[in-house]
């Protein structure tokens, strides 16, 4: 969409407000909001900002930046009121003399996505984003279940399943693509899948969804979470990304009809290098202290590094796909929805290209396997081994593997560290329930 276009979109669609957006090191959503009577002058000119205000963006000496839209992610925010309508544009992050600025999460995956591009490729990811919805309860935010589903289950006449089928609307109404959307495992919580898109737009969409989800469930006194483990003894929240890359004349590398799982060599190679970096991996793509509460056994989600075709204790699944070429795809089974998805997604593909360009060879599949059955000895000797357990652990293996320092580049890859390692020393140093219970009256 070119400038003269947008102008005239956002008469028809009667929008006062635009907001301006782009994110921090974390994923955090920023937004500078501008009535639209200042949007042709911004668009123009784009939009001044104090990056030295930022997380992980620059030092105060070198503070001023710059916010140019990127036309083609307009939307309209469908929760917002119609007599103040308003719609949102992700913006590139730029220095004053108009460069990119590196420190971008945004502008990360971007370069990744284009690279690619030149030589003739398009990274594909549909992720599944879980959450919980959890009832207000006092001041304070409690994991209050909003209602008692389980997986799958149906109820015509739940108030969730009404929720979840507004939140599909308002997904589909910002060209979401909603594929399916149903009642998880966990108590209160749900899953919305959209379609597959390229990384960018899929991380763009994930931004979107979660904030729309929040938004949406806010408007009817509730509160949507996407914290990987909110409660114990119940599911976690995963964002299982489903991922492929095509040809730009729309085949897809990752089939081979004559392999028996019907995937290339090109695709074994991708996926090796995912399972040879998944340790730092893990550090970006679940990077909460929390997230490392959802990733243990017993709940669907991965814990030990392999790969198989239906085994949903594995950490890189592939999904049965009809024996369609187009469906064929990777499952990548860590990720969780707290992440910075740019950044996330940026890394995902980094190490799968990583894979192919070392000609990485690939280990036997745990199809037949059930790894939680297997001693600490066995997998010991069977060489599977076990995603980090901890985000300490996730970010000593982010920090010894170079590569993650080369996609994300000094300052950011610095900067993200820097926060975690704060994170994780509050985190450590805090004294929780748990010991309390254990051992006050005991010690
Ligand atoms: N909730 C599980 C996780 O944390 C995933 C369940 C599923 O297979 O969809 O990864
Ligand atoms: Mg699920
Ligand atoms: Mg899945």
């Amino acid at each position: 969409m070119d400038a003269k276009s947008l102008i005239q979109q956002v008469k028809e669609d009667r929008v006062k407000f635009v907001s301006l957006q782009f994110t921090d090191v974390f994923g955090t959503v920023k937004s500078v909001d501008l009535p639209v009577s200042k949007l042709p002058e911004a668009l123009d000119q784009g939009i001044m900002f104090d990056g030295s205000s930022v997380q992980g963006f620059a030092r105060i000496q070198e503070s001023d930046m710059h916010l140019r839209p990127d036309l083609d992610t307009y939307t309209i925010l469908p929760w917002s009121p119609e007599d103040m309508r308003r719609s949102r544009i992700i913006c590139d992050v730029e220095l004053p003399n108009g460069e990119p600025y590196k420190g971008d999460p945004r502008g990360v995956l971007k370069r990744m996505c284009a690279e690619l591009d030149q030589k003739g490729m398009i990274y594909n990811v549909g992720p599944e984003p879980e959450f919980f919805l959890f009832k207000v309860n006092g001041e304070k935010a409690h994991p209050v279940p909003f209602d008692t589903g389980r997986y799958f289950d149906f109820s015509a006449d739940d108030t969730a399943v009404r929720i979840r089928t507004k939140l599909i609307l308002a997904l589909n109404e910002i060209g979401l693509d909603v594929e399916v959307g149903h009642h998880e495992c966990g108590l209160g919580q749900h899953e919305i899948d959209f379609r597959f898109a390229d990384a960018l737009k899929t991380a763009d969409n994930i931004l979107m969804m979660k904030y729309t989800v929040k938004a949406i469930a806010a408007q009817e006194g509730i509160i949507a979470s996407f914290m990987p483990k909110p409660v114990m003894g119940e599911a976690g929240s995963g964002m299982h990304c489903h991922q492929s890359i095509f040809s730009k004349n729309g085949e897809n590398l990752f089939y081979d009809s004559n392999d028996e799982m019907l995937l290339s060599d090109f695709a074994h190679k991708f996926i090796a290098g995912q399972l040879k970096h998944a340790k730092g991996l893990t550090g970006l793509v679940a990077p909460c202290v929390n997230s490392y509460k959802r990733l243990v056994p017993g709940y669907e989600a991965p814990v030990y590094i392999g790969w198989a075709q239906t085994n949903r204790s594995a950490l890189i699944r592939i999904p049965t796909s009809g024996r369609k070429a187009n469906g064929v795809r990777v499952e990548l089974r860590c990720p969780d929805p707290s992440c910075n998805p740019y950044l996330a997604i940026a890394a995902m593909l980094a190490c799968g290209l990583d894979g192919i360009s070392k000609n990485m060879p690939l280990e036997a599949p745990m199809n037949n396997i059930n790894v939680f059955e297997l001693s600490r000895r066995q997998r010991r000797e069977m060489g599977i081994e076990e995603l980090p357990g901890s985000l300490k652990e996730a970010l000593l293996a982010l920090e010894s593997d170079s590569l993650f320092r080369s996609v994300l580049g000094d300052d950011l890859f610095d900067s993200y560290i820097r926060g975690k390692w704060s994170d994780w020393d509050e985190y450590r140093t805090s004294v929780s329930d748990w010991e309390v219970d254990h051992y006050l009256s005991v010690i």
